[in-house]
């Protein structure tokens, strides 16, 4: 299939590690695709490198100063670039529903990809999604406006792409596919055999040094707690209209088979590839159609074995509180989530041993009520409600380490 116009293509967090492999997928099919817009929160140096490459019709960063320095940086470049800077959430949604962008890679980290993506949903566009914490937090608004819209939502996150992949298209029902469960894969992280006892004390630099994949930090150590595993859980289940006892999670040390679908006549089927992101990339970019993605093909006699074992639940108390989160539905997904970014931050900055963010996540959901999402607002105050009792909670937990032990943390 040839198309004479390139696909314009706004690329959402394009300084972090999804966004500059979005690119070099791009970079490869300059005929297919044209990048309409960049946008970044920091690292403007790079972003600035990226204009220069790319020359999108728009750059966008969060506030004025980044948006002087990016200009700044754009005229010292070599050679003229035409891009316009904008700056602030407005913008980003914007360009993300811009009437002539064609496909919106969602790869902001965290909550702040929320407006974004749901701008380039409610838009009907094709939107690539990696950003998985705006489902988390926003699900049954997102999946009522995709229906609404009429967008394409493709999975970027490997193991819903090597799902969607396993799955029939389109797939309203997986009981009606013949689907008896879902087998979501996970590597188990850095801490998969380490002693629980010595994961008191492990620094954000180990929590960050994945065994198979090279991720921003926030995805890493949520693979080290396996919340990561715990947020694709709920992801899945608004993906593919799975309830929670459709999915069984797998350990998988090798990050080979990226996830598998089991069907009721026994066949198993499975999506395997070397573990690298431009594979489910450029199959969501492209999709039906299969692309170049730069990934070298999987070598299974170098490989040699694949190994399967059942999740540590005493290891991994993430996995078990995003399932309960997932079971209690309405707002308890965002408040996990908010709750999760905030520990995360915390144990990042030295302020939260790595053993705590489980403990604090999981005090904050017992403490908070479960609301409704009605609409964007009730998602957007159950979010900022969970972050602020997070922080009190991080304020009591930090009580503890530095002195007495307070009352309330002894049940902790
Ligand atoms: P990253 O930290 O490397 O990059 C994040 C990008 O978002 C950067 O461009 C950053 O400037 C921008 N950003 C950060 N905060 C922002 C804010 N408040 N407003 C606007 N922009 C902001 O992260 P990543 O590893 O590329 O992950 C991006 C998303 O993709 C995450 O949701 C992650 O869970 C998901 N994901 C990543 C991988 C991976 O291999 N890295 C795999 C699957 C899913
Ligand atoms: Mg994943």
């Amino acid at each position: 299939m040839h198309s004479t116009n390139p696909q314009a293509v706004c690329v959402l967090g394009s300084t972090g590690s999804i966004g500059v492999s979005t690119l070099d997928v791009l970079a490869r099919h300059p005929q297919k695709y044209s990048v309409f817009a960049l946008t970044a929160r920091d690292r403007i140096e790079e972003l600035a490198q990226q204009c220069q490459r790319f020359s999108p019709r728009f750059a966008v960063v969060l506030d004025e100063d980044k948006a002087a320095q990016l200009r700044r940086a754009l005229k010292s470049g070599s050679g003229s670039v035409a891009t316009e800077v904008l700056c602030g959430v407005d913008a980003l949604c914007r360009v993300a529903a811009h009437e002539d962008v064609a496909v919106v890679m969602a790869a902001i980290v965290g909550a702040a990809g929320l407006k974004p993506t749901l701008a380039a949903v409610r838009k009907g566009k094709k939107v690539l999604l990696a950003n998985k914490e705006s489902l988390v937090m926003a699900g049954p608004l997102f999946m009522a406006a995709l229906a609404e819209s009429g967008a394409q939502l493709l999975p970027v996150d490997s193991e819903h792409n090597a799902i969607f992949q396993c799955l029939p298209y389109p797939c309203e029902s997986l009981d009606a596919a013949g689907v008896e469960r879902i087998l979501l894969t996970g590597s188990g992280g850095p801490f998969r055999t380490r002693d629980p006892g010595a994961l008191d004390t492990v620094t954000p630099e180990e929590a960050c040094r994945h065994p198979n994949w090279s991720m921003g930090r926030k995805i890493s150590v949520d693979s080290a707690t396996m919340m990561n595993k715990g947020l694709e859980f709920i992801e899945a289940c608004y993906l593919f209209h799975a309830k929670p006892a459709d999915i069984q999670v797998v350990v998988h040390p090798q990050s080979i088979v990226h996830s598998m679908v089991q069907y009721r006549d026994g066949s198993l089927l499975a999506q395997m590839g070397n573990p690298d992101m431009r594979t489910p990339i450029a199959h969501a970019l492209a999709f039906p159609e299969r692309i170049d993605s730069g990934v070298a093909a999987l070598d299974l006699i170098a490989q040699g074995r694949l190994d399967f074992e059942a999740p540590d639940d005493s290891r991994f108390p993430c996995l078990r509180l995003a399932r309960e989160a997932m079971e209690a539905g309405g707002s308890a997904p965002t408040v996990l989530n908010a709750a999760n970014e905030i520990a995360v931050d915390a144990f990042l900055a030295g302020e939260l041993p790595f053993t705590g963010i489980a403990r604090l996540i999981e005090k904050v959901m017992k403490t908070t009520e479960v609301v409704e999402l009605t609409d964007l607002d009730a998602v957007e105050l159950a979010d900022r409600n969970a972050r602020k009792r997070a922080l009190e909670v991080l304020e009591e937990l930090n009580g503890v380490r530095a002195g007495e032990p307070h009352p309330q943390m002894r049940s902790m």
